[in-house]
């Protein structure tokens, strides 16, 4: 694979064009070429020698949509290949108030959720910063976005992959996709949602980059949560909420719980009172979620009536909370589900999850 040039900033780039030999205004022009979401041998701005010398260095196009599904609602799921074959997902759902896409950060995961499918065959590589954004560059342009005037106004870190588990890579293309000179995205419109990797929560705080914290929690006692979420032997709920109460004092932002209601398991009237007394008084909101059901996982979500009747009894104590929204289920919404689907037909499976990556930890 060459390099991703969609990976450099803005010093990075301007170091680039000294090193070709170039004047420093053609790192601009970079960036608003990238920033378009074009393919290098389309940076017409540029002389062709240029970007010949830049093709011989950097992947024309580093992620390809190579699929696209769209649902009834508008919801439109992606088949992104990699310049190395691997594939990752992504989704983008459109609200009255914008367009909001799902991105990944890694090729599978190592966290092995019960329920999740882009854990089946465990990590196979984290995705670099410019595979993040370019991912959002993808489907900006090709929503007939400009950077200027973005389709894809909202972005959240939801798709395979554990972004605290990728924390350097996230967090630079966290910085590239809110900078002024790239699709100056708020991070106040962008959402990371974690497992809760405690450590990497508290550095988060640091980075000066407001960004909405999500913590998937799904359970309400530890020993429930390790049932369904391995990484709950590792961080327990009480220190999450210490994270969490943490990243509010340093940013001022709320943060969010997503609770997938998951019958037999976490969906009775009990669960609901214990999570409320675990969030009562804290800036905090709880997203209900029906459960995706997964043809790999054996779990099944609960019906529409008893997740109101969740969402009910939250309320009652006085946590905020709202029952999201389905989309797109009828085009494999869930993480990994496509990407799992299209490897099974072409049976690759198992080709490219390397087990000594996923044991590492
Ligand atoms: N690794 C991160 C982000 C990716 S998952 C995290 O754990 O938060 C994004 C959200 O989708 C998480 O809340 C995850 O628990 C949830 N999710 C995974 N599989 C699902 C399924 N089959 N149905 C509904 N939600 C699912």
């Amino acid at each position: 694979m060459k390099a991703v040039l969609q990976d450099k900033d803005m010093a990075e780039l301007t170091a680039l064009v000294r090193e070709l030999g170039e004047p420093a205004y053609r790192a601009g022009q970079l960036a608003r070429a990238i920033a378009r979401g074009a393919r290098i041998a389309a940076f017409t701005e540029l002389s062709l020698p240029l970007r010949e010398k830049l093709l011989a260095r950097f992947e024309d196009e580093p992620v390809r949509i190579r699929e696209v599904l769209a649902a009834a609602d508008g919801t439109e799921k992606y088949l992104f290949s990699l310049a190395d074959g691997d594939l990752v997902e992504g989704v983008l759902m459109r609200y009255k108030y914008g367009n909001t896409q799902c991105v990944s950060t890694q090729v599978g995961c190592r966290m092995n959720c019960a329920f999740c499918a882009s854990g089946l065959n465990g990590l196979v590589r984290d995705l670099s910063a410019g595979e993040i954004l370019a991912q959002v560059l993808a489907v900006n342009a090709r929503a007939g976005g400009t950077p200027q005037k973005r389709a894809v106004t909202n972005l959240v870190l939801m798709g395979s992959g554990e972004p605290l588990d990728n924390y350097a890579n996230v967090v630079k293309f966290l910085r590239l996709v809110t900078a002024e000179q790239g699709l100056n995205i708020s991070p106040r419109n962008i959402s990371l949602s974690t497992c809760g990797i405690v450590p990497k929560m508290y550095a988060l705080a640091e980075e000066g980059l407001p960004v909405n914290l999500t913590v998937s929690l799904h359970a309400v006692t530890d020993e429930e949560r390790a049932r369904t979420m391995p990484v709950a032997k590792a961080y327990a709920i009480a220190d999450i909420l210490k994270a969490c109460e943490y990243y509010f004092e340093k940013t001022g932002r709320r943060y969010i719980f997503e609770y997938a209601l998951i019958e037999g398991e976490n969906a009775d009237r009990a669960h609901a009172e214990r999570l409320a007394a675990l969030l009562k008084g804290r800036p905090c909101h709880v997203n209900l979620i029906r459960l995706n059901e997964v043809k790999e996982r054996s779990l099944c979500g609960t019906g529409e009536k008893a997740a109101y009747r969740f969402l009910g009894e939250l309320e009652k104590r006085g946590i905020s909370a709202t029952l999201r929204r389905r989309t797109g289920a009828e085009i494999g919404g869930a993480c990994g589900q496509l990407r799992a689907a299209r490897l099974a037909e072409e049976g690759r499976e198992n080709a490219s999850a390397d087990p000594k990556k996923s044991e590492k930890d």
